[in-house]
């Protein structure tokens, strides 16, 4: 048996945005023997834009990675709302006050710088980390030391077992870890269909060299939406202004047949073009920068709640167990919020022994659970305001839209709205964890 919890064998499996910071917060309290095994060659599909919202941000300062990451970003000053088909604003909503309320700007930044400088982060402990890619992991067991299969992707025939006395699925919307524990303790729940579906892309500031209008939008530091019935696109520049990122919303037509675990799908341009087609000219324009033959949807899918996201010594983390719609720019900041809770219990466990360490991951579940399923709910309520078509529901948004106008009330766009703001943004889970701690784990 492991002396010290600095000495317990953790496994993590995946290297998204929630193993990169459970495997760097753990490595930052101390833990010498972090493995995570990654399915991909290395840290995968990264080429889109990403929101890095003060609560993601706090965790990530604290691991010593938030200011590589910030000297690469936008400061968000601003958020837009309009019309899609007509380009006429809804809402403007100022955001410079989130800097000196939550401690942190709300910044938004490539996902290769995110999850790029998460890596370097880990790779400044390579004593405690190790890193083992284009391994898949299979065939989870539970117990008090529990185990899988790590098969390299090049040498299937070299599979091997791996038993650890702390395993972390951190393996995302598809997690075979979560499956597994939900056939063992008979819990029926499965991944739910959004009929959702996104389009991403990025514009190069060389693309659009000749479009002032473009221009004007990426050197800005505003976070835009064009709203339309069941669409929306979002969009604002990232990597220091170099780049205009689009993150679009659509009905998902092209994956609702298939029965199949896709999720991405090369998109057909002129399908895209269609599908926005009575937005405005401008929109239009943004589009069409998208080369041929580059066009990728991705399908939009979340989880019905589950009762646990612990059994034995594993824990599930971040997609794994809280999948969100985008709609609230939450997804990874809730992975990232994961890791330093996970990070902050078990530098807090009494002993070693099977139990504790189960005791402790309970801890994690309660300071994470409710929180995470309320922003998925929360996420998916903002896309329904958003997307409504011609009705009372959406006269009752405009009404909304128009009083904000003369500066009262709530923002229908629940991401910019200052109560919804100070739920998400205002919560420090890792502090809660550490103060907390020992009375939840007497309880659990
Ligand atoms: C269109 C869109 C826009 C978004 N925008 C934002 C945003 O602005 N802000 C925000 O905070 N979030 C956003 N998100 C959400 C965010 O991307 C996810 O919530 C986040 O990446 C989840 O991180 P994760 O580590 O839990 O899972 P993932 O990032 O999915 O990582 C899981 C990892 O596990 C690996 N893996 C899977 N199975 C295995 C296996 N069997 N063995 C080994 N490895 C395995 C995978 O290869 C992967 O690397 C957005 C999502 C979408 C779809």
């Amino acid at each position: 048996m492991a002396q010290t919890p600095q000495d317990l064998k953790i496994a993590i499996l995946g290297a998204g945005m929630g193993g990169l910071t459970c495997a760097l917060a753990l490595a930052k309290e101390g833990f010498k023997h972090i493995d995570v095994y990654e399915n991909a060659h290395d840290l995968g599909f990264v080429g889109a834009g990403i929101q890095l919202a003060p609560n993601m941000a706090r965790v990530l300062d604290r691991l010593g990675v938030w200011k590589p990451i910030e000297a690469e970003a936008v400061n968000i000053t601003s958020t837009s709302v309009r019309v899609g088909a007509s380009d006429s604003e809804l809402a403007h909503v100022p955001l410079e006050y989130i800097h000196d309320t939550y401690g942190y700007p709300h910044m938004v930044g490539h996902r290769s710088s995110l999850a790029g400088h998460l890596y370097q982060g880990c790779l400044q402990h390579p004593d405690q980390i190790r890193f083992h890619f284009a391994t898949t992991a299979s065939d989870t067991t539970f117990g008090p030391k529990s185990s899988f299969t790590a098969t390299p992707r090049d040498h299937p025939e070299q599979a091997y077992r791996v038993e650890a006395d702390v395993l972390l699925a951190c393996d995302g919307i598809k997690s075979q870890s979560r499956v597994a524990m939900l056939d063992l303790l008979g819990i029926k729940a499965g991944v739910k269909d959004t009929h959702q579906a996104a389009y991403r892309i990025m514009i190069h500031k060389d693309q659009i060299k000749d479009d002032p209008e473009l221009l004007e939008l990426m050197n800005g530091n505003r976070v835009t939406r064009w709203i339309g019935e069941k669409r929306h696109i979002i969009a604002y520049p990232v990597s220091n202004n170099t780049i205009y990122n689009l993150s679009t919303t659509q009905p998902d037509t092209h994956f609702a047949a298939a029965t199949n675990a896709t999720y991405t799908t090369r998109g057909d341009k002129s399908v895209m073009l269609g599908v926005f087609g009575d937005f405005c000219p401008m929109v239009q324009r943004m589009l069409n920068y998208v080369p041929e033959g580059e066009v990728c949807e991705w399908k939009l899918r979340v989880h019905e709640p589950l009762p646990t996201w612990v059994h034995e010594t594993v824990a599930l983390v971040g997609d794994a167990c809280h999948p969100t719609l985008p709609h609230l720019a939450q997804g990874a900041a809730q992975a990232i919020e994961d890791g330093g809770v996970i990070g902050a219990v078990l530098s807090k466990l009494p002993d070693t022994t099977p139990a504790s360490i189960h005791k402790a991951l309970k801890v994690y579940e309660k300071v994470r659970k409710d929180r995470a399923y309320a922003i998925v709910e929360l996420a998916a309520a903002s896309g329904r305001a958003l997307h409504l078509g011609e009705g009372a529901a959406k006269e009752e948004r405009d009404r909304q839209f128009a009083a904000l106008r003369q500066g009262k009330g709530p923002v229908p766009d629940k991401w910019a709205d200052a109560d919804v703001q100070k739920e998400l943004y205002g919560v420090d889970a890792t502090k809660i964890a550490l103060e907390q701690f020992d009375e939840l784990f007497a309880s659990v």
